[in-house]
């Protein structure tokens, strides 16, 4: 929905010189609806969200989110927080909200001897792991790398490196956040445990990260990239897709996609990426490469941050996104065909059907050991639609709930905090919704943290 002028500048009432008095005590700069950056500021990857926000602070330094929060609890004003601005739900910007933007914090510190690296929320995923592999060092991220790394981290993050070195947030061991109160508190296993459990998986509800504690491996390099197998042929693709991936070691993550190419036919690859030995990739992967044949081999060995930019190109920024999720116990014969019958149909050639791989360390860590509780699917089905034209809106809505329905019944019931469009916080949250709200009944009971996948306080209920 877009706002007019006047609903834009009546939601919220400053006097000049508390807006005067903020923008002087904030290191970053202060965007107010008159600026001239202001649209490109309030602007998030998914088109469809075309949101104002009363204020925007661009925060340089924790000491700016402090100054913020403060300003919006003095203020009333409702609070969104901005890593990357690539959650498509929008939930970083709120209409006649404050804004606290961190995507000018972007510094990152290596510690090559502890294998750890420090690094600010404003960090892409790409920015993350150019700097940490001039040490020869990664952590697992996502696929894309425009992605934001705070809100990825967050919430859980699938990815390529899962098998071996578990999700995102399995590698988080300390942060530093600002709670709704105005503390900075350190956290880890030591310190505010609590807190501590309740960031890795309970994505923005707790307060602002400021720093990331993330661990790293030695991958000097992986084998990945795409085999592109013509359409017709995806039922029989996907089923060996399915076996490859039930059977794969640690080291070996297998995604599948389902694509329209330039020339308007469709295909689907098995994406594979190996982050061991490469010798032993290349035994490993031989008889994936030889099924089919595929139409095409992109194989190759690679940087683990190309490998991170295979997709990007798939999946820009920019266009109208509607995405739905679903985590499946497996990848059955029937599932197979609920997806290809439906793929076949879908309205927008730039749509993509992603199949993640979720398996080995990513699995072996107990539901409740994290505030992260997916670690039975073996498959996300992830559906990406994307299209340019508005008018296209319902059509494009329409056929990616109808396939997330249609999927439904083989899913777990439960929905990734990231990827959860209108899902219930039950879903994604699961096992640990409880504790969840009992940690937000501690650390933000007037649930000043709420546009997100909202854990509401029964504190003062
Ligand atoms: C192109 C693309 C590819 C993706 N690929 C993957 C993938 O491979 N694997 C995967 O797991 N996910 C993937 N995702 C989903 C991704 O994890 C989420 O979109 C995530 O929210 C992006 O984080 P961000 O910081 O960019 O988003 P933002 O929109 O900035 O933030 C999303 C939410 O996270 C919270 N948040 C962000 N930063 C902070 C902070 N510092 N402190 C407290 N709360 C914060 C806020 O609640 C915010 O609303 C992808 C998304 C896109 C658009």
């Amino acid at each position: 929905m877009v706002l007019s002028e006047q609903e834009r500048t009546t939601d919220f009432v400053a006097g000049d010189d508390a807006l005067r008095d903020l923008r002087a005590r904030l290191s970053g700069p202060l965007v107010l609806p008159q600026d001239s950056d202001y649209d490109a500021v309030r602007q998030v990857f998914n088109a469809m969200i075309d949101r104002h926000p009363a204020v925007i602070a661009r925060c340089a330094a924790t000491d700016d989110v402090v100054t913020a929060l403060a300003f919006a609890r003095n203020h009333g004003l409702p609070v969104s927080v901005r890593g990357g601005g690539h959650g498509v739900t929008g939930h970083c910007v709120s209409d006649g909200g404050l804004m606290i933007d961190l995507s000018l914090m972007k510094g990152i510190a290596v510690d090559p001897d502890r294998r750890v690296a420090t690094a600010q929320p404003g960090l892409r995923l790409g920015e993350f792991v150019v700097a940490t592999e001039r040490y020869g060092l990664v952590s697992p991220t996502g696929t894309v790398s425009d992605t934001g790394l705070a809100g990825l981290t967050l919430g859980g993050g699938y990815g390529w490196l899962n098998g071996m070195y578990g999700m995102a947030v399995d590698n988080l061991v300390g942060a530093e956040v600002v709670t709704a109160d105005g503390r900075v508190l350190r956290v880890s296993e030591d310190e505010h445990p609590d807190l501590f459990w309740a960031l890795r998986g309970g994505s923005g509800n707790f307060g602002v990260v400021t720093s990331f504690d993330l661990r790293l491996h030695p991958v000097p390099q992986v084998l990945g990239g795409m085999l592109l197998h013509p359409f017709p042929r995806a039922r029989e693709v996907l089923r060996f897709y399915r076996d490859v991936a039930a059977r794969a070691p640690d080291e070996l993550t297998v995604y599948a996609a389902l694509v329209t190419g330039p020339d308007g036919n469709q295909a689907v690859g098995i994406v594979p990426c190996w982050c061991g030995p490469l010798d032993e990739g290349e035994r490993v992967l031989a008889p994936i490469r030889a099924f089919g044949p595929p139409l095409a081999d992109l194989i190759q060995a690679m940087p683990y941050s190309t490998m991170n930019t295979l997709v990007d190109a798939a999946i820009p920024s920019g266009m109208r996104h509607y995405w739905k999720q679903n985590l499946l116990r497996e990848l059955s014969d029937a599932a197979i065909d609920a997806i290809v019958d439906r793929v076949a149909r879908v309205p927008s050639p730039r749509t993509v059907v992603l199949i993640d791989h979720v398996h080995g360390a990513a699995r072996r860590v107990a539901p409740t050991a994290t505030a992260f509780p997916h670690r039975d699917a073996s498959h996300g089905l992830v559906m990406l639609s994307m299209w340019n034209d508005p008018a296209e809106d319902d059509r494009n809505i329409g056929w990616t709930r109808e396939l997330a329905a249609a999927t439904r019944p083989f899913s777990t019931g439960g929905a990734y905090v990231n990827e959860a469009w209108d899902e219930k916080p039950a879903a994604a949250f699961g096992v640990n919704y409880e504790r969840l709200v009992e940690i937000k009944n501690r650390y933000d009971p007037t649930n000043l943290f709420r546009h997100n996948t909202n854990i509401a306080p029964t504190a003062g209920a």
